[in-house]
């Protein structure tokens, strides 16, 4: 059975894994996971995953409204695997495997 445990979290909020080049928040996504890990999926956890699906990501590289970019918005699923994340991570926190599994928990 895995841990529900996340009091060991390495990951501390820093941000220093941020920005992403698809526009993800890293780290409300970060928060996000460790609350379903304590809390299940919940109403309140779909709610404000709904919100980072529904922002604009405005400090996306190059992202411009006005040339008719597309917003992905800013949540796990918009994640697009490239590592950048995980690089920077001081802790050595598994960024995309946790936003894979708050993704697929959250239906992307
Ligand atoms: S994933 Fe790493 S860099 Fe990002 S907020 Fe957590 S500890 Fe900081
Ligand atoms: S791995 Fe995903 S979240 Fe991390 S920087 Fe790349 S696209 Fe963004």
């Amino acid at each position: 059975m895995v841990s529900r445990d996340v009091s060991s979290d390495p990951c501390n909020d820093c941000g220093y894994c941020m920005p992403c080049p698809n526009g993800v928040d890293i780290a409300t996504n970060m928060r996000l996971w460790r609350v379903m890990r304590r809390e299940g999926v919940t109403a309140a956890l779909r709610s404000e995953y709904a919100d980072l699906r529904a922002m604009v990501p405005q400090w996306r590289p190059g992202f411009s409204r006005a040339a008719g970019d597309s917003p992905a918005g800013t949540h796990a699923g918009a994640c697009r695997d490239c590592g950048e994340c995980e690089a920077r991570c001081p802790e050595g926190v598994r960024v995309i495997r946790r936003l894979q599994d708050l993704a697929a928990a959250l239906s992307g």
